[in-house]
């Protein structure tokens, strides 16, 4: 007699995983990543596909890929013309997946395939996303572990989506969940923040970590900038993509408004007190804060256009339906 858990099991199983490794000069980690991989993978019964996307390394990666794909039909490699960052990579490979489950991993040996299983418990509990955790981080204690402990916080503020670690790259998704979803940038750490704001059930779960044994890290300390610069857009995007006119309107209004505030109080020193008008700083702060003000609501009105655009001519709503009944 089969149980429903074994049928939800074998459901479950049914689920094909696709995973995406981003590669930039791992020459040498590369047969070993396919090693761990297929160590884990193989016994798990399930379909899948291992995804390695070349993003234009400058050393032995892509001979090495061709090698294992030869040997290997359930790796498919995509070569990339040129460098174009570990987010863009991960966005073809996820282009190109077929699976139901995407599970993106850095192909650095850092994180460990060993926890994919982890990960897939958790979506088999019902979540969409399930994110990685570094809790013993294996990186450069200040200039990488405290930065991003401190990023990590901001980000769980500033999006109120509260993750411990939005950086790691190992990650589980329902591939319902990225449909749509286009990333730019450093963004490949907000999808999970960008999948709960659409709906989506997400949780974290612990990973290992180990230091790096081949080739370098890519990044340094400007990538910093570049995630708080990316988080901006990802909360502007989501608040108001529709009616960016709202944001920069109501600054521009305000900064009017201040133009004339200014100078009444110019003009009640001059008329009341007898100060000439060139004896204040308040005439040129009321001419700039104009001049500011109206290029704001210019601005706004531009920006209309270009969402116009943007949801005209892909055909975009601005809602999401989760379901239609007796539709
Ligand atoms: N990577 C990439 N393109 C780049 C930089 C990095 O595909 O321009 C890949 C890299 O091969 C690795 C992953 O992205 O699989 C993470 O890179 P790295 O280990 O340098 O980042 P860190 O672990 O230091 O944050
Ligand atoms: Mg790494």
């Amino acid at each position: 007699m089969t149980t429903s858990t074994d049928m939800q099991a074998a459901q479950h199983s049914a689920l094909k995983l696709s995973i995406i490794t981003p590669i930039y000069n791992e020459e040498e980690n590369i047969p070993l990543l396919f090693e761990r991989l297929d160590a884990v993978l193989r016994p798990m019964k399930r379909g899948y596909e291992i995804i390695m996307v070349n993003d234009g390394s400058r050393d032995g990666s892509l001979a090495a890929l061709r090698r294992l794909a030869e040997q290997h039909p359930e790796v498919k490699v995509i070569d990339l013309k040129r460098n174009s960052g570990q987010t863009a990579a991960l966005m073809c490979g996820i282009d190109h997946s077929t699976g139901d489950i995407i599970i993106p991993i850095d192909a650095d040996l850092q994180n460990d395939p060993a926890d994919i299983p982890n990960l897939l418990v958790k979506i088999d509990e019902g979540y969409d996303v399930v994110s990685g955790w570094r809790r013993d981080r294996k990186d450069a204690a200040i200039r990488r572990n405290f930065v991003s402990s401190v990023a990590n916080l901001v980000i769980s503020r500033i999006s109120g989506v509260h993750l411990r670690d939005y950086g790691c790259s190992l990650k589980a998704y329902r591939r319902s969940v990225l449909e749509g979803v286009r990333l730019y940038g450093e963004m490949h750490r907000f999808v999970p923040i960008y999948a709960s704001w659409m709906g989506a059930k997400i949780t974290e779960i612990p990973v290992r970590h180990h230091p790096r044994l081949h080739g370098k890290s890519s990044y340094g300390l400007e990538r910093v900038v570049k995630v708080i610069l990316d988080l901006i857009v990802v909360k502007f995007l989501d608040r108001h993509l529709v009616k960016p006119i709202y944001v920069f309107g109501g600054f521009g209004m305000l900064s009017v408004a201040i133009s004339f505030l200014t100078l009444l109080w110019a003009l009640y020193l001059k008329l009341v007190e007898g100060l000439s008008l060139i004896q204040t700083p308040l005439p040129l702060l009321s001419a700039m804060a104009f001049l500011i003000g109206i290029t704001a609501i210019l601005l706004g009105l531009m920006s209309e256009i270009l969402v116009r655009t943007y949801f005209e001519s892909q055909d975009k709503r601005p809602y999401y339906v989760r379901e239609r009944i007796n539709l």
